[in-house]
């Protein structure tokens, strides 16, 4: 039988999402619940290498469930996808006596986590933080929430400059690998097409449509368009192309960039945040190790981190199609 579990350390790694805070709290609180000691770790595994920690008490995270970003600080570490990395920060995890590690973070930190509980036998258990919603094995991923209404927020005021002037704007979002945010604010904001990576639209029945719409009476549009989508130019070639084939349009391009991270985090993604925290802690109590809590049929279940990071989160289908429907 494994050793109970007597310190737990946290850390928050990769990219920033709005709920990272709030999965903090409810960890660190979780812990206390159950009378056990929380470390935090700053700077994700950088922090662990540089001995970047504090001791947490529930106190600690008075006033954080609000707050976008993550109060930890994240990173991207190199040092730690080394053999040599990944020791120095296991010297620190036995420095400090961490039983066991709650990484907060994407499939890259969970695939750091992965191989570091496989070389030192450290218990992991990851928490999804992303504003991509790409993970395999939960439908939601926190910060996903807030970053649809931070984006829907801003193209709602997009079209009414669009509409003023008879214009058809290019918004560019996030979503290198993944349309989820682009497929659900293009729904949730009216746009009339969306171009996600997984669906390859083709420039031609991008401007049949644009076309189509036109002699139905629009007089201004709002293409979403994903980082990642599959045309294989950026957004401002995709407008350039468009421009020249629609000239009496007034063609304008809007790239949202970082601010789709930011913000203070939606109602959901606090409560997504609170209930993840609060089985991610009971999971290690468990004995569970390398998996990652997710959010499915309103329940909270786990999937191993291998899984997680290989699996694919599927876009809705039927989305697409409603898409198509209501653009007309
Ligand atoms: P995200 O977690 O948001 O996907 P990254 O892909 O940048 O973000 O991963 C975060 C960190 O996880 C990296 O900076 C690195 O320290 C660690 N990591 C990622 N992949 C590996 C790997 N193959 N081996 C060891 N550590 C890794």
């Amino acid at each position: 039988m494994s050793t109970p579990i007597k310190r737990i350390g946290v850390l928050t790694s990769g990219g920033d999402a709005p709920g990272m805070n709030a999965a903090v709290r409810a960890v660190v609180r979780t812990a206390a619940f159950y009378e056990l000691d929380c470390i935090a770790i700053y700077r994700g595994y950088q922090g662990l290498i540089d001995d970047h920690t504090k001791i947490m008490n529930p106190r600690s995270v008075n006033n954080i469930i609000n707050k976008g970003g993550t109060v930890l600080k994240s990173a991207r570490c190199l040092e730690f996808r080394t053999l040599e990395g990944r020791k120095k920060a296991f010297g620190v995890i036995q420095k400090h006596n961490i039983d066991a590690l709650v990484v907060i973070g994407g499939d890259g930190s969970f695939t750091g986590a992965m191989i570091f509980q496989k070389e030192f036998g450290i218990p992991v258990i990851g928490i999804p933080g992303t504003i991509d919603n790409d993970i395999f094995g939960t439908t939601h991923t926190i910060g996903y929430d807030t970053a649809l209404n931070t984006v829907i927020d801003a193209i709602d005021k997009i079209r009414d400059t669009a509409i003023s002037h008879n214009r058809l704007f290019f918004v560019e979002v996030m979503g290198r690998d993944a349309g989820h945010i682009a497929l659900n604010t293009g729904v949730g904001a009216g746009a009339e097409e969306i171009l996600i990576p997984e669906e390859n639209m083709g420039l031609d029945r991008l401007l049949e449509s644009l076309n189509r719409s036109e002699k139905s009476g629009k007089s201004s549009s709002i293409v979403v368009v994903a980082e990642g989508d599959k045309t294989g130019k950026n957004v401002f070639e995709i407008a350039e192309y468009v421009e020249k084939n629609m000239p009496h349009y007034e063609v304008r391009v809007s790239v949202l960039g970082h601010m789709q991270r930011g913000g203070s985090p939606s109602c959901f993604d606090r409560v997504l945040a609170s209930r993840m925290g609060v089985e991610a802690v009971e999971s290690l109590r468990a004995g569970k190790s390398n998996v990652m809590v997710g959010l499915k049929e309103d329940q909270m279940i786990l999937t191993p981190l291998s899984k997680a990071i290989k699996g694919k989160s599927e876009i809705n289908e039927n989305l697409i199609r409603v898409s198509d429907i209501l653009s007309l």
